[in-house]
């Protein structure tokens, strides 16, 4: 089994889907362990940061601060928005 989806770089990583045939469960399995989010939530939302950086919980936080940062200094570079749902009575 493999993970077409997957992003993560790092192909010596032994939990990489290319490397056994178990998915992402081993892969999600570590991270819980570790306090980490896969490297695949961090690849879409910001450039590839090598297999040692800061994957922790705290570390995506600042990530997505930081993108969120980016944005309002370039919004032309934001993502699309999705129209607004209709207030319900
Ligand atoms: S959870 Fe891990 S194995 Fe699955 S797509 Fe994300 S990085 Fe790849």
């Amino acid at each position: 089994m493999t993970a077409a989806f997957c992003t993560c770089r790092d192909k010596k990583c032994p939990l990489n889907p290319a490397n056994h045939d178990k998915g992402c469960t081993p892969c999600v399995a570590k991270c819980l362990q570790d306090g980490e989010l896969p490297s695949c939530f961090f690849n879409a939302v910001t450039p590839y940061r090598g297999p040692d950086a800061d994957y922790s919980y705290l570390g995506f936080a600042r990530v997505m601060l930081g993108a969120e940062e980016a944005q309002a200094a370039h919004p032309e570079h934001a993502p699309e928005k999705q129209p607004a749902e209709p207030a319900k009575a």
